[in-house]
């Protein structure tokens, strides 16, 4: 059956680029306000630009746009401010943006590398679900999916500042999934595994991009997810080759 989103509000970041990008695009295809955060204007207006040609076309979906560093705490909460005031609840959030560091051993790490990836990747992503937690507790099946990796439950040598971070977001995943538990809002951690995105080039710049999946197929396969129909809370889902391994996060 087809996902229809109509009506449906969300917040997706990191919606400029890569793997948020195309949620974005896809969700607002399906129907979906989509509330598009990221600092790059020109990412985010080729998004608006993509979906007001989709809507020409189909009469569905819509942007409005959000330049905003999630550096800025304040920025962040004055977002959940203006969606309450202005449609006072929020169906879907895609805490998707996030940020590598470098890779490198633990011990060479700068300790302003390590504080941005936590910034961006945990601090920020707190603050995003302390800003809109009680907006999707408002809406009849409220949905929200966090972006994790591998990384968060492998041995990696060399990236321990990027693994250390997605560990965590797993962590506050489990401990909202468990709060929300006996509420229709659903909370689950997405590992979209290697994607062809800058990340990933940063990531693993001897690879070639073309042996990994577009970030429109992982995108394909993670909004699906942010459906009313979904039951699940409190998982990680992992995507393998054309397919989810799902696990319940330990009690
Ligand atoms: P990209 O680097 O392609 O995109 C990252 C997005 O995050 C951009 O839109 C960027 O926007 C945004 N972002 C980064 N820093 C900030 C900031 N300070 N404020 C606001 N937005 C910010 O990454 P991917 O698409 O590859 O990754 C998406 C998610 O998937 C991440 O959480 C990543 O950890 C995870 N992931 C990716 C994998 C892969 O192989 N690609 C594998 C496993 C997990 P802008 O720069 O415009 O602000």
């Amino acid at each position: 059956m087809t996902l229809d989103l109509t009506g449906r509000l969300a917040v997706v970041t990191g919606a400029s680029r890569g793997i948020g990008y195309h949620i974005a695009k896809q969700m607002a295809a399906a129907g979906a306000h989509v509330i598009a955060v990221a600092r790059t204007v020109g990412g985010l207006e080729e998004l608006d630009d993509e979906i007001k040609a989709e809507r020409a076309r189909t009469g569905k979906g819509e942007a409005t746009l959000v330049p905003l560093d999630l550096a800025d705490m304040t920025g962040i909460d004055r977002l959940g401010g203006a969606i309450h005031d202005r449609w006072g609840k929020l169906d879907i959030l895609v805490a998707n943006a996030g940020v590598l560091g470098v890779i490198s051993p633990i011990g060479h790490v700068e300790a302003k590398v390590f504080e941005k990836v936590m910034t961006v990747n945990v601090t920020s992503t707190w603050r995003l679900i302390r800003s809109v937690d009680p907006l999707l507790r408002l809406s009849d099946a409220g949905r929200a999916i966090v972006l994790s990796s591998g990384a968060a439950h492998s041995a990696r040598a060399f990236w321990a500042p990027y693994a250390a971070s997605k560990a965590a977001v797993e962590a506050m995943v489990r401990s909202w999934a468990d709060e929300t538990r006996n509420s229709p809002l659903r909370v689950n951690a997405v590992d979209p595994g290697a994607t062809r995105t800058a990340m990933r080039a940063q990531a693993v710049p001897g690879e070639n991009p073309d042996t990994l999946p577009h970030p429109s197929e992982i995108a394909a396969r993670i909004v699906p997810l942010a459906s009313p129909s979904v039951t699940e809370t409190g998982m990680i889902f992992q995507a393998k080759p054309n397919r989810w391994v799902s696990y319940q996060m330990p009690a």
